[in-house]
């Protein structure tokens, strides 16, 4: 039997984490058994589901480069994939089921049925529907229905000897073993509103059911719902699929994973530069844990490898700076091609490239060659990067409120040695040229320890913070050159030659 999965967002809102690990989960789990995967909309709660929503969640899992085998936008044997398009045949089934006595029609109104919830509270009695409407004769049934009174569906739980199936029901879960409920726990329950509409547990067997659905992995937080699921199936003689319960992603604090603890959204995390292959194997790793205990795979060795089986029952912990780390480690590794392409959409944003050329191709690879192990998100590159298209001699000297200087650089620039060496500087760069390549940087730095005396912190401090305005920033025997020569290529934001920001900070200083 080749497996069928389904992943089965509701569109209403982005995809968050929790739910892209629940569709990695299915995807992997398909791939690795050659079968197939599905994506079906659940929009049948009108008020919060958009097509806009759901756009953005189809294109979040494309981005994370899941693709799905059958779905809305792919079709496939079984369409249509979007509940509200499936109505008629939630319909046709509750029809069925009431026609065979599994299901019958519920008059009764939410105003009748919270008095008999606060009369079963008040005699302490499980709030269990009351069968009123079961005990309906055909007669009753027919009147009631000739006066059109809305009604809703309501399953039948059968609880009486020589019962057509047990209501108690056991589940082998494969994450996380035997899981049982008796069928006192349960009151007759809703399968179609009187809207019209179907209930969540009612659609979504209609639908496995349909869509020959052979494993529903999903959230742990409908492991309760698994209960009248596979009631449904078994009044319809249907086969049941097997379940795994994923369990929950929770943040550092062991609470649920939320806005509070900071983006949770992965468009929001794609945003930040975090990259798709970073993100697969992150939240695969949040349950799953690797045969050979590696922590950085590929998408084929996930493949390969997964196994509900080896998924952890007990909740994952979401640890932002271990996913950055690791983030870091796809950037650090990344062909410089791929990510100069990923790169200059943002540098393109923010006004630093203006044109193409194979000249701004080849100066950017080494600009961004050299922040690479700095930075562990593709965000990180503007804000390492900044010095070099951004310079304010004002603010590296003074605190300013226009810029956000460095603190650090007043008491460097405040030390009297530093004004007659950054004249030196300046005096150095007319007369050789500003220094484009690490060699004659070198000699550059020789010649203004002998000129000066100073060596050390008290030598590359006040120079740093000359040519960039901060006391941190990437190696400068690479930055210097660089800057240099992106002064003078076209169809970048103008950058401000090492010379002319000597010379302004040496003018300032000396005011
Ligand atoms: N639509 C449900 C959700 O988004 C998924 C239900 C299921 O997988 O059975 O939580």
């Amino acid at each position: 039997m080749t497996p069928r999965v389904r992943f089965a967002p509701s569109p209403t809102g982005h995809l968050h984490v929790g739910g892209a690990r629940t569709a990695i989960f299915n995807w992997l789990f398909a791939r690795h058994h050659g079968g197939a995967f599905i994506v079906r909309v659940e929009d049948t709660d009108q008020a919060r589901s958009t097509l806009e929503s759901e756009q953005m969640v189809l294109d979040d899992l494309r981005w994370l480069g899941l693709q799905w085998d059958e779905g809305p936008d792919v079709g496939g044997p079984h369409a249509p994939y979007r509940q509200s398009e499936r109505t008629a045949r939630y319909d046709e089934v509750a029809s069925e089921m009431v026609a065979q006595g599994q299901a019958y029609r519920c008059f009764c109104s939410e105003a009748e049925l919270e008095a008999k919830r606060k009369a079963a509270e008040a005699e302490q009695r499980a709030p269990h529907y009351d069968l009123t409407c079961y005990r309906l004769s055909e007669a009753q049934i027919a009147a009631k229905l000739a006066t059109s009174m809305p009604h809703a569906i309501r399953f039948h739980i059968p609880k009486e000897a020589g019962a057509p199936f047990d209501a108690n029901v056991t589940i082998h879960d494969i994450i996380r073993g035997e899981v049982s409920w008796t069928k006192e726990t349960l009151g007759d329950f809703i399968l179609v509103r009187s809207d019209g509409l179907p209930t969540y547990n009612f659609s979504v067997v209609v639908d496995d059911h349909d869509m020959a659905i052979t494993h529903v992995i999903r959230a742990e937080e409908h492991l309760t719902n698994t209960h009248r699921q596979v009631l449904i199936y078994r009044a319809r003689s249907w086969d049941v699929p097997e379940f795994a319960h994923v369990s929950l992603i929770l943040g550092q604090d062991r609470t649920k994973l939320s806005k509070r603890h900071g983006a949770t959204s992965v468009s929001a995390y794609a945003e930040e530069g975090f990259l798709s292959e970073a993100m697969v194997n992150y939240l695969t790793l949040l349950g799953w844990s690797t045969p050979d205990e590696r922590e950085i795979f590929t998408r084929v060795y996930a493949i390969e490898n997964f196994s509900l089986r080896s998924v952890n029952p007990a909740p994952a912990v979401f640890d932002p700076q271990k996913f950055e780390w690791l983030n870091g480690q796809y950037i650090h590794a990344l062909p410089p091609e791929s990510l100069r392409e990923m790169l200059l959409t943002r540098f393109s944003a923010v006004g630093w490239v203006r044109e193409g050329s194979a000249e701004i191709d080849a100066w950017l690879d080494d600009l961004v060659e050299m922040a690479r192990k700095k930075v562990n998100r593709l965000n990180d590159f503007i804000s390492v990067l900044r010095f070099v298209f951004e310079f304010h001699a004002e603010a590296a000297v003074l605190v300013s409120e226009a810029a956000t200087p460095d603190q650090k650089n007043q008491p460097v620039l405040a030390d009297p040695r530093a004004r007659p060496l950054i004249a030196a500087i300046a005096a150095d760069f007319r007369e050789h040229g500003v220094p484009g390549d690490e060699e004659t940087f070198k000699q550059f730095v020789e010649r203004m320890k002998s000129d000066t005396g100073l060596k050390g912190k008290d030598l590359f401090m006040p120079l740093r913070v000359a040519l960039t305005g901060s006391t941190h920033g990437p190696e400068l025997h690479r930055a210097v050159p660089l800057m240099e020569r992106g002064s003078r290529i076209a169809g970048l934001a103008p950058i401000v030659s090492p010379r002319t920001r000597v010379e302004r900070i040496a003018v300032l200083l000396a005011e």
